[in-house]
């Protein structure tokens, strides 16, 4: 039968004995970090809290935030809660909004990791006897080395392809005969085309599932993967700070992401005023590690914005799940007074038959923001001449009028113009800040 938990007792524990079991790991995390990170001890003290303050999870809320600026203000080594000699690893951030920051790992922290990177794998159907292709990034990003962890863990043959030399991937996919698949999902969106270009079809791979994260994607998008390479696409989440992907995790329910909720406890905000809101409430996810030793992180804000649910999931877990988070409270762009996020306009695109191949430009001309979408036209309607372009571009500015409530302008462009990606794609390009 199919192997469907990594660690059953921990993914299917009951509510209350899940509290309990984070009420006792928060007060020790605590401590951990009051007696050993001064920096954020200072937080606390400012705040008027003390360990006596902080006697389980419902007193999670007296804790201070921590937010990027203070990691970035901390590098490299502000807030290392150990030694260095009891470290083994470093990673860093994508850097896709800044300053990279660095994380810590103990031996202790890498097999945390790697065994929710192992329960993110079990629950899409991996186990002994699948080849697992891992083709995120390796090295400093996150992506390579916690799925590459995760795989071995559950005992996958893993091919530690990392990122780019398509036709290599590709070579590999079919002689090896990968069952599941993890990169980011326009990296995913990259492999599917070039399969098909090669004169492949869906039947010709071997995959049965891909684990895709790391930046934000459509539900459009994962129909648009599922259907080119013939699998079911799952999204994985997670932050450089807080470990890396695995934090959160797909299972075949697709309806939103488990939270390893023993490791990672997670609140959701409003953004603005710092308050805790009600579960079920949009807002920005703050997590709180309750294991880790180099690297712990009380009330980190992850600028996220998503909703966590509590609904009962069809796979016999209990842990919350969280939405797929559309974006960044700082990726949200503000375009003439209204508020846009890139995943808005990406939802169009597909309903409208366009490949997720586009670039976003915003500008400032005589003092009015200006929105311009970049889009590749499908080979078909850019080989049939007769084609109006002028009025397929019409009726997609359309479309997305009436999604964001402004008008783009909207350009056509050559299939394959736009710069593929292999990592994190690149969706918006703001030259305002350029004149501000
Ligand atoms: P950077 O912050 O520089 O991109 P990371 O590589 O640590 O560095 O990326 C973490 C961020 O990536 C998350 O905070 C989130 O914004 C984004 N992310 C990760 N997984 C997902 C996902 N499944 N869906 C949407 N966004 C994601
Ligand atoms: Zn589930």
């Amino acid at each position: 039968m199919e192997k469907r938990f990594y660690q059953k007792e921990i993914e299917t524990m009951d509510r209350e004995s899940m509290r309990a079991l984070q009420s006792e790991r928060l007060v020790k995390q605590v401590k951990h970090v009051w007696d050993n990170v001064p920096y954020y001890r200072n937080l606390m003290e400012e705040k008027g809290v003390t360990l006596d303050d902080i006697k389980g999870i419902d007193d999670l809320h007296k804790l201070p935030f921590l937010t990027k600026d203070d990691l970035r203000d901390q590098y490299p080594y502000g807030l290392l809660a150990t030694d260095i000699e009891n470290c083994v690893r470093i990673q860093s951030t994508s850097g896709t909004t800044g300053k990279r920051v660095v994380a810590f790992y103990t031996q202790d922290d890498v097999n945390l990791w790697e065994d929710c990177c192992a329960r993110a794998l079990v629950a899409v159907g991996a186990d002994k006897g699948d080849v697992c292709q891992v083709s995120y990034g390796y090295g400093l990003f996150t992506g390579g080395p916690g799925l590459n962890g995760g795989s071995h863990k559950v005992g996958c043959l893993t091919l530690p392809m990392s990122s780019g030399n398509t036709d290599r991937q590709i070579q590999f996919m079919l002689d090896l005969g990968a069952t599941v698949l993890c990169c980011t999902p326009s990296y995913a969106a990259f492999l599917a085309e070039s399969l098909k270009e090669a004169g492949l079809s869906p039947e010709d791979n071997k995959l049965k599932a891909g684990i895709f994260g790391a930046e934000p994607w459509t539900e459009e998008m994962r129909r648009d993967i599922e259907k080119n390479l013939g699998i079911k696409a799952y999204d994985i989440y997670g932050l450089t700070e807080t470990s890396g992907p695995g934090v959160a995790f797909e299972c075949r329910e697709q309806s939103g992401m488990h939270i390893n909720e023993d490791h990672f406890v997670a609140e959701i905000i409003d953004p603005d005023t710092g308050e805790v809101l009600p579960e079920g409430e949009k807002g920005e996810l703050v997590f709180t590690s309750l294991t880790k030793e180099a690297f712990p992180l009380l009330r980190y804000r992850t600028r996220d914005i998503t909703v966590l649910s509590r609904e009962k999931c069809s796979c016999g877990r209990t842990l919350v799940k969280m939405k797929k988070p559309m974006g960044r409270s700082d990726d949200m762009l503000i375009i003439r007074g209204v508020n846009v996020f890139p995943s808005q306009i990406e939802t169009v695109l597909l309903k409208e038959g366009y490949t997720p191949n586009y670039q976003i430009v915003v500008d400032r001309v005589n003092n009015t923001d200006t929105l311009d979408v970049y889009v590749e036209m499908n080979p078909e309607s850019f080989s049939d001449v007769v084609k109006d372009i002028g009025s397929d571009a019409d009726k997609l500015a359309g479309a997305m009028k009436t999604m964001l409530g402004i008008s783009p302008k909207v350009h056509l462009v050559a299939p394959k113009s736009i710069v593929r990606s292999e990592g994190k794609a690149v969706r918006v390009i703001d030259n305002r800040k350029l004149h501000d």
